[in-house]
């Protein structure tokens, strides 16, 4: 997320120095700074039980039927909105919905949730990108949309609160041209530095997604620091993009290491059940 979260590392002794000045420089990160091993170094809740991504292995998925179905009525909703990279703290490309008063209810989410923006994580080919996996499987990029209460005014103050976040997500496997996400996947390479702006027209978040209302439900956190909880909606029915599409994301590594590969491998499940509203996931 392109939340703005700074924190200091302090030098233990001379000898680190040098790592002390590189860390500050760079802030977290995936190969630069401080890398996913020693994020809970800065961000303590990062080395806590019951954080994200999770491997779901669908055999173990239990069958929930009082799960509700999700309204997702307000994302039908054509909208302008802004496309922006986030390098130096989020680490991806992400679409800002924030003051756009998109509202989603239903999942049996404990309130209604806005949508506060929504971005992208991948790698470096078509076999590494989602945080999330499927029985084990890794796919090439994955969705979020990130969502706070609705009593919150944004996602940072949202975090220090019990369910105070939830996302939605999707994985993103290689198939033919999704003409749907032209708008944005035309326009990737327009932001190039640092929180970079650049107007989408005329956008539909509906349409980037798949028409499935399975999903799975678990209890996790961010997959980026701070780590804080976050109630988790993974659907079962992944995105599809063409590899020409999926490219304009890794090109994005050319000017950033970071953009090459921005996901978090899998957590361990702590114990953890994976509950669907759906009998056979499908
Ligand atoms: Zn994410």
């Amino acid at each position: 997320m392109c939340t703005r979260i700074t924190r200091l590392v302090f030098v233990k002794s001379s000898r680190s120095i040098f790592n002390g000045l590189i860390r500050k420089a760079h802030n977290w990160g995936y190969r630069q700074g401080i890398v996913p091993e020693e994020w809970h170094t800065v961000f303590p809740l990062c080395n806590a039980k019951f954080q994200s991504p999770i491997d779901i292995k669908t055999s173990d998925v239990a069958y929930d039927s009082s799960l509700e179905k999700f309204n997702l009525e307000e994302l039908e909703k054509t909208r302008d909105v802004d496309m922006v990279l986030c390098t130096n703290h989020g680490r991806s490309i992400q679409v800002n919905l924030q003051g756009h008063d998109i509202k989603v209810t239903g999942g049996s989410l404990p309130g209604t949730y806005k949508v506060e923006q929504f971005h992208f994580h991948w790698g470096p080919n078509n076999n590494v990108g989602s945080e999330h996996t499927y029985d084990g499987k890794q796919v090439t990029a994955e969705l979020h949309i990130v969502m706070h209460l609705d009593k919150y005014s944004n996602a940072g103050e949202a975090l220090k609160n019990e369910n105070g976040l939830a996302v939605l997500g999707y994985l993103i496997d290689v198939g033919s041209h999704n003409k749907n996400y032209d708008e944005i996947t035309d326009k990737v390479k327009n932001v190039q530095k640092q929180d970079d702006i650049l107007p989408l027209q005329s956008f539909k978040l509906s349409s980037l997604l798949p028409s499935s209302k399975c999903y799975y439900r678990y209890l996790g956190s961010m997959t980026t620091p701070p780590c804080a909880p976050v109630i988790w909606t993974m659907f079962t029915e992944n995105i599809y993009l063409s590899e020409n599409q999926l490219q304009e994301f890794r090109n994005l590594g050319n000017t950033d290491m970071d953009l090459i590969h921005n996901c978090r491998s899998p957590r361990p499940l702590d114990g953890r059940i994976v509950t669907s509203n759906c009998n056979n996931s499908s």
